[in-house]
């Protein structure tokens, strides 16, 4: 499945290139950057992870198109995630592009850059306590605050058309991987960011776990969905690898995170006593045996059942028990 492995610079046709942008440490690989021919320079889609490898694999696959990054138009970011949005201001710098975001993922930037390093921290241990994490679990790394991303100049709301002049790129707002994620329409074609990959899924939680104000996997659902009705369009993911048919793909993740609502409130009904989001994220099936994974992978797993927790409950199947702390979930019968 590791076809990604082998990616190059690529013209695609209809004005449009592709540079693997590597994520130095990730097992992801790399970062797929579009560059989008416009008569006033290129348009970026992402840019990439922020480290000095990766600004020299974006800036010389871009030369190797004949593209130089001193001439880009603008840049267009998926998600305000370090792997998609940390070079958009090394990229603004040299070029004077503008960079653009849809308006929630914006307000998370503004939010990032207003955290300090002892806040982030106290945040990420009271939300940790809430969800029943214990030992090393329960431990905040000494640099978990993540950089903060480029601030944008400009926001974009669904529907929206991007600034690429003489073209139309499309903003179609699709939130759950993040609250302001956007896939980008061009054509018969979609650049699907995070939304839709062709092999693995991506990263639905929720932060703090015991939210109620938000229900981002029943969100992610509904993106999905509205991915669909676009009909049969070619994808251009961010990772792994181009793929024909979005609708498929997506109705296929779909299926998959209907599967896994499916058995954790069946879990619950067969388990009937309360439970924290941490027991029950040890409860569940994960790619590696949860004795396996590491607390920060536990963290990120404890958040995708968190996420899936809250949707059950939004739809009425599960329960949260009031008045516990930590925060405990049980079947509706019980
Ligand atoms: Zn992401
Ligand atoms: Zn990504």
């Amino acid at each position: 499945m590791r076809r990604y492995a082998s990616q190059k610079p690529q013209e695609l046709g209809g004005g449009v290139w592709s540079v693997p942008v590597p994520i130095p440490g990730n097992p992801l690989g790399y970062t797929l950057v579009y560059a989008l021919e416009s008569p006033r320079g290129p348009v970026l889609v992402d840019a990439g992870w922020n480290h000095p490898d990766a600004w020299e694999a974006l800036r010389g696959g871009l030369g190797m198109l004949g593209i130089d990054v001193a001439d880009v138009h603008g840049v267009v970011v998926t998600h305000f995630h370090p792997d998609h949005a940390g070079l958009a201001g090394q990229v603004r710098e040299v070029s004077g592009a503008w960079i653009a975001m849809h308006e929630a993922d914006a307000a998370l930037v503004t939010l990032i850059h207003g955290l300090d390093e002892e806040a982030h921290r106290d945040f990420q241990a009271e939300m940790l306590r809430r969800a029943g994490a214990g030992g090393d679990d329960a431990r905040v790394p000494a640099s978990a605050r993540p950089v903060p991303p480029a601030r944008p100049d400009r926001t974009l709301r669904d529907g929206d058309l991007v600034d690429l002049p003489g073209r139309e790129l499309r903003a179609i707002h699709t939130p759950g991987h993040t609250p302001g994620h956007l896939c980008l329409q061009l054509g018969d074609r979609l650049f699907t960011g995070d939304h839709v990959l062709p092999d693995i899924t991506p990263h639905v939680g929720i932060y703090p776990y015991d939210r109620t104000d938000v229900d981002p996997l029943g969100d992610f659902l509904m993106s999905l969905e509205k991915v669909t009705s676009l009909g049969p369009l070619t994808a251009l993911p961010a990772h792994e690898w181009i793929f024909p048919d979005v609708a498929a793909r997506a109705a296929e993740i779909r299926h998959h995170h209907e599967e896994r609502l499916h058995t954790l409130a069946a879990q619950l009904t067969a388990h009937g006593e309360p439970l924290t989001i941490w027991e029950i994220a040890a409860m569940m099936t994960w790619n590696r045996a949860w004795d396996d994974l590491s607390p920060m992978l536990r963290g990120m797993a404890a958040g995708e059942a968190a996420a899936h927790l809250r949707t059950l409950e939004a739809r009425g199947a599960i329960r949260r028990v009031s008045g516990v702390d930590p925060v405990r979930f049980q079947a509706l019968d019980s």
